[in-house]
Order: structure tokens, then sequence, then C-alpha cells
């Protein structure tokens, strides 16, 4: 069968869209969400307790708590999110530095977590752990990956949002600098050694393969690359990201969708980490930098394939579920103020909130903020406030 769920409802066209979310389906939402959280409380009792990881463990669950104290103010999400980070900081196991999969996510989101309870020297000797992991990253030589979920883009990402949540220099740009030179090396030696220097200056690989998605590709790079607090000079931008943009552009299939990797002819995924609900937020990227319509043009086409194709068989979460999918029209919508992609993102919703009533395949990790529950929870609350929602660990 078909890996996505055909939507039953027909599409309302725009001018009937209400200006804004009805009070009664915010309050729908609320209680959901309610609900949905003690289901997860209850179902992470038998979580692994080593996983400190943002992707499937207990750092995304602090950042879960972080959000919902950032859109209710109640000090008890803070402290929620203050008990799971203290967890994951006596489990750190040095492996990795992402900020999904390794230790950084869990130094970062536990600096935000107590500067943001005015505990300055907690917070303090966080950051200075996540700089200190900065020695694996820049090495030239190393073996690091440079995708986001585990490499060298995912470790930019800790570093830029301690700067967005702490403040503009808790981290100094010279470190910024530095690990954005290694990426961009990195993509200059490999699209030497593909021959592929001129097509697509900046080329990346993971586990030998050449992936265009935002969790194993080139879009979550570029898309790192192309963050303002990143500090990506112009000629930079201009002559070796824009290219290479243009060059996973011109990899869409016909329906508008994106392949998975450069080598992979198969339109079938519909994901954020494979296919245009990841592309999409390069493209939006790509639109806010370089200022031509013609990224917009396509993160539009990406709206529609999402809309078409974006309710999964595999769950409600972030990474290859419908929430992480419905954050493309939230995107679209704090960029274009269409109420079309508002009315969409509020569908997707609809369907979260009917949690586990369509026989999804039911994830590893079902509680988890990439797979599971939290993240759908992430989504909703997100909905709540469309203007300043967030894609988390990926958008800034
Ligand atoms: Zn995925």
């Amino acid at each position: 069968g078909t890996p996505y769920m055909v939507w039953s409802c027909v599409p309302l066209p725009s001018s009937s869209i209400p200006p804004q979310i009805s009070e009664a389906f915010q309050k729908k939402v609320q209680n959901k969400i309610k609900d949905l959280l003690q289901q997860m409380e209850e179902g992470l009792k038998t979580a692994d307790p080593h996983d400190f990881s943002t992707y499937t463990g207990w750092t995304g669950i602090a950042l879960l708590y972080l959000q919902l104290h950032r859109v209710t103010c109640e000090a008890s999400h803070l402290q929620r999110a203050l008990d799971y980070v203290k967890r994951t900081l006596r489990i750190l196991n040095g492996r990795k530095v992402t900020f999904l999969c390794g230790d950084a996510g869990p130094l970062a989101v536990a600096a935000v977590v107590h500067h943001r309870l005015k505990n300055q020297t907690e917070s303090q000797e966080c950051l200075t752990k996540l700089l200190q992991l900065q020695r694996g990253v820049v090495s030239t030589d190393s073996e690091m990956p440079d995708e986001l979920l585990y490499g060298r883009a995912g470790y930019l990402y800790a570093l830029l949002y301690v700067n967005k949540e702490i403040g503009p220099d808790t981290v100094d740009e010279t470190t910024i600098a530095r690990v954005v030179t290694a990426i961009l090396e990195s993509g200059k030696n490999m699209a030497k050694e593909e021959k592929k220097a001129e097509k697509c200056p900046l080329l990346y690989e993971w586990h030998k393969k050449q992936y265009v998605g935002a969790a194993h590709g080139l879009a979550g790079i570029y898309c790192m690359l192309m963050q303002p607090s990143a500090k990506v000079n112009q000629e930079v931008l201009s002559e070796l990201v824009r290219p290479s943009v243009d060059y996973v552009r011109h990899k869409k299939f016909r329906s508008g969708n994106y392949p998975s990797s450069l080598s992979n002819e198969t339109d079938r995924l519909v994901h954020w980490c494979h296919g245009a609900p990841g592309v999409v937020h390069m493209l939006i990227m790509a639109h806010k930098v370089f200022k031509d319509e013609k990224y917009l043009k396509d993160a539009v086409e990406c709206g529609e394939v999402i809309w078409q194709r974006g309710l999964l068989r595999k769950g409600y979460g972030i990474c290859h579920g419908t929430a992480g999918n419905a954050y493309s029209f939230l995107t679209l919508y704090q960029l274009t103020q269409e109420k079309k992609y508002l009315y969409r993102a509020c569908k997707f919703a609809e369907w979260c909130l009917d949690y586990g009533t369509h026989g999804c395949r039911i994830p590893d990790r079902p509680y988890s903020l990439f797979e599971g529950m939290a993240g759908a929870i992430h989504y909703l609350s997100d909905l709540t406030q469309p203007e300043s929602s967030c894609f988390p660990a990926f958008e800034l």
C-alpha cells in the first residue's frame, strides 16, 4: 500500500476559511494537549532510562516542557523541564555531538532551562561543556559527517539555539565561524571528489549516500548555513550555497516532491526526514535569503504535495509523521500570511486530535519527541500560537 492516507475531506476554498482559529477549536486543542501529556507521562515510565537524546529520549521531553512553558507561562512546565534535563546530564556518554542525537542537545537545553530559572552558574557549566565538544567537530580529518542528526550541522544548531534562547553572544562568533568553515570545507572537498564542483559546490554524504532531505541530507545542512545567525558571508552564500540549493531544486519530481537521495528515483516518501516536508524549509530559507520568487514557487508546490500525501501511516510524530509534515503549513503561513495554510495546519491537527484511532504503525519510542506523542503535543501547542511556531531542533 501507499505510505500515506488519502484525505477524506474536501478541502474548502480559501474564501470560506475563518480569519483565525476559532475559540472552540483552541479549547479542543488545549484539552487534547492535557490528555496526551498524561498519557505520555504514564508511557514514559517504561521508556529507556539511558536514552538522553532529543530525538527519542529525555531531552526531547524537556524540550517539549520548555515549549509548553513558552506558550502557557506555567511555572510547573519549567520545573518539569528541569527534572528531565537533570536526568540527562547524569547519563551523557561523549559519543555523539549533535543537538538531536548527541551530548550537545542535553547541554544546550539544560543551559537554557537553568538560564530561565536564573541558575547562572549551572547554565554556564553546561555552556562550557557544550563548547568543549567543538574540538571533534572542527577537526577536518575526523570521520564526522555533516548532516543534522549526527554531524556538524547538528552541532551548529545547538550553538545557534543557545544564542537565540539565552542571548546573541552566548557563543562567540569565532566558534560559530569555525564550525561553519568546517562544514563548508567538507562540502567543497566532497564536491571536488565527486567531480560535481561546478553543479553543486557543496556536496555531502552520510553512510556513502548523498541524501537530500532535512535529517541526513543536503536540505538540512543548507538550512543551517542560511540561518542569519550562522553569519555565513554573502559571497559564500551566493557562490557556494545558492547554486547548491538550485542543484537540489532541479532534483524535484514532477509531483513537486523530492527524492530521498541523489541516486533515488522513486517518488515515495513525504516525510520531514525524506522528501518535500524537509526540503520546503530549505526553499523558504532560500527565498528569505536570496529574495527570489522561484524558491517561493517551489515551496508552495511542496505545500500541495504535503497536503495531498502528508497524512502518514507511520504515525503522528515529527520526523516521519503527520505533525512534522504539518509544521510545513505553519512555516508557509508565517511566510505568506495566507489563511489556506492555517486551515491546512488545523486539518492536520484534527488528525492528531484523533490520536491512535487511524490504525497507524506504533513507533519504537511511542512517547518521544521525534517519533511519537511528545512531537504531536509539541505541534498542537504551536498551533495555538501559529505566528511564533517553530519546528523543534530544526527551525530557529
Ligand atoms: Zn524520519
